[in-house]
C-alpha cells in the first residue's frame, strides 16, 4: 500500500524529516550541555533555535504524513489515472 522507495516525493519528504530530526536532536543536546554548564546566555541563544527546529520537525512530519495519506487513499494524486482505477 505504502509507496516506500518508489515515490520520489516520499523519498524527498522522508529525507527532509530525517534532517529535521537530526537538527532538532543536535540543538537539544547543545541546550542540555549549556544547562549542565549553567551557561544561561548560551541557553537563551539556543531557545529560539530549539523552537524553530521543533517547528520544522513537526512541519516535516505533517508534510510526510499528508503525502503518505494520498497513497493510502488509493489516489496517489494522479487525476488522469481514472480509467485504470475504474476496472
Ligand atoms: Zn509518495
Amino acid at each position: 500500500m505504502v509507496n516506500n522507495g518508489t515515490c520520489p516525493e516520499c523519498t524527498r519528504l522522508q529525507n527532509e524529516l530525517g534532517e529535521a530530526i537530526i537538527a532538532h536532536i543536535k540543538i537539544v543536546g547543545q541546550i542540555q550541555l549549556a544547562a549542565m554548564q549553567q551557561d544561561f546566555h548560551l541557553q537563551a541563544t539556543l531557545e529560539p533555535l530549539l523552537s524553530a527546529s521543533e517547528e520544522r520537525r513537526l512541519q516535516a512530519k505533517t508534510n510526510f504524513k499528508e503525502h503518505e495519506a494520498t497513497h493510502l487513499n488509493g489516489n496517489a494524486s494522479l487525476p488522469c489515472d481514472d480509467s485504470r482505477t475504474s476496472q
